[in-house]
Parts: C-alpha cells; structure tokens; sequence
C-alpha cells in the first residue's frame, strides 16, 4: 500500500493504475476510521481494481464553532487498518496541498443544502461538495463510496454528479451500526457512558417511526412527535431536527405516501449524532 500526500504523485500513481487497465475506486473519509469506514473499503474492493482512501479533515466544511481542532486523527492507526483491508493507495493531503491559496470558486448546493444538517451548518455542504470534486478532479475515480449514514450528504453529492456531469458512479453503502444500535461514527467517542446510553434513542425514535409506517400511519407530524417524546424522556438530548422528507430532493412531506427518509440530529451534551432511516409505506419499512 502507498501512502501519498501530494497530488501530483498521487495522480502519477493513478495514471500507471489505469495504465495497466485497473479500475479505480475512492472512498472519501476524515479518517478516525471504524467499521463503518471499512465496510465502504470492502465494497469498494469488491467494485474495483484499485482502491483509494483519502483521508482529510476538510476545514471549510465547518463551522467555526465546530470540533474541526479536536477532531480525532489516529494516521498510523487508520494506515494500518487501510492496509490490513486491501487499501491500494491512502491520500492525506495536508490542508495546505488542498486550499494552496484562498477558496473562491466553490461548488454551492441550492435547495437540498439549506435544511436538515444545512440548516444547523450553514456553508457545511458547500464545504464538502467543493472538496469532494476536487478529491474528483484529482482521482477521478470510476466509483465512490459512501455511507447512507449521512444520507444529505449521500443525496447532495448523486445531484453534484448529475448536475455537474461528472463522470462517476456513485455506490451508496448501508448505515452499520453497533450491537445495541448505535450507528457508528467516528464522534461516538466524545460520548460519556451516560451520554453513550442514552444514545440509543435515535434508533429507538427511528424503529418507532418504522413501526407507525408499518401500522399504516400517514401523517408525518404524528410520527415526528411520537419519535420527539423517545428522545426528550433521555435528560441529556437536545433535539436539533427531526424531519420526514422525499429521498430525491429531501422536501418535507406531510403525508407519507411514498418512500421517504426519516433524518435527524440530536444533541448528547455538546456532541451532536446523526441517524435515519428509509421507509416505504408500500413495503413497510426498509
Ligand atoms: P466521515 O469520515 O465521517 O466523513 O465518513 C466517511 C464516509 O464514511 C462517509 O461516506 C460516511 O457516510 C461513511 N460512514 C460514516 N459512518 C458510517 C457508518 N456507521 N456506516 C456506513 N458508512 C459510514
């Protein structure tokens, strides 16, 4: 496995892989890598013949506010782990590689970037977009890989590659999750056990949310406050959206009356977790 930080190696590494006929595959992390990272990789290495990670913590997809100084970064430790799944090449570019000089073209989302995550995060999506085409434009890719765990963001960049006529295949890969639930992420480590247990009312409010589907109910203000009530019988939650929106566009439905994703962000003390699911009141939940 390679370990690159420039982009001109990297390119040059990417260049003798397709030389030799090699498809090429990206997952794109901020490293802190878990399980849910890997089953991306595995994916990917089921798709492709050469497999990049990048991992970079991208600062202009935070708000100033934001954990971007305290974010976890375990390099060795994702290396190794990037090695032990058949990673072909890792590139970690330093910000300065990335952002050479001030931002000023940037890749800006209208309507699906403004609510849910946008809404709480102004300026993050346009922050990720602009740095996943560039990670693009560097690797280009034949197929990228993400999670269905950040499904804005998963839908947000289909509508880059769509509207932008980018020349990929974007693979959605499903949410894993820990024994109890939990989905993973790399800021579940910020949790204290209290906090950690308390977690589990996302996907408690979501599998209710299922179960109401499945039961027949329609009317997505009756399930957004009977998943609302799961999380605020935990003291340490703090709700910052909980919203039923159409799987394409993300606009807020008020009547289920076709698949759908149930999205929402809750608060744990200062640290801030994202869960969803889809349903389909056609074939109950999926
Ligand atoms: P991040 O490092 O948090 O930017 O995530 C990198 C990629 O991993 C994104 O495509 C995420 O959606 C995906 N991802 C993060 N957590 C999970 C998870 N629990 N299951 C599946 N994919 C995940």
């Amino acid at each position: 496995m390679e370990i690159t930080s420039e982009i001109k190696k990297t390119r040059e590494i990417i260049k003798q892989a397709k030389a030799a006929g090699k498809t090429i595959g990206l997952v794109p992390t901020m490293g802190a890598l878990h399980e849910g990272h890997l089953s991306l990789i595995r994916i990917c290495r089921q798709k492709c013949d050469f497999v990049i990670v990048s991992i970079f913590v991208n600062p202009t997809q935070f708000g100033p506010a934001e954990d971007l100084a305290k974010y976890p970064r375990p390099f060795e430790w994702d290396c190794r782990l990037c090695r032990d799944n058949g990673v072909d090449l890792v590139f970690a570019p330093a910000a300065e590689e990335m952002y050479p000089q001030k931002q000023i073209i940037w890749v800006d989302v209208e309507t699906l970037g403004d609510h849910l995550c946008g809404a709480s995060r102004p300026g993050h999506f346009r922050g990720v977009c602009t740095v996943v085409a560039k990670l693009f434009n560097i690797i280009t890719p034949d197929i990228a890989c993400f999670g269905q765990k950040d499904a804005q963001q998963l839908a947000i960049i289909r509508q880059m590659v769509r509207g932008l006529n980018m020349n990929l295949e974007i693979c959605p890969c499903p949410t894993v999750r820990e024994p109890d639930g939990l989905a993973l992420s790399s800021r579940n480590q910020y949790l204290d056990s209290q906090q950690r247990q308390q977690a589990l009312c996302l996907l408690q409010a979501l599998r209710r949310a299922g179960e109401m589907v499945a039961a027949g109910q329609s009317d997505t203000q009756a399930i957004i406050a009977a998943m609302k009530e799961i999380i605020e019988r935990q003291p340490q939650t703090r709700i910052d959206y909980i919203s039923i929106v159409d799987n394409d566009l993300l606009q807020p439905i008020s009547r289920l009356d076709r698949p759908a994703l149930i999205a929402l962000a809750v608060y744990l003390g200062p640290t801030r977790l994202i869960d969803n699911i889809i349903v389909d009141p056609a074939n109950k939940s999926l």
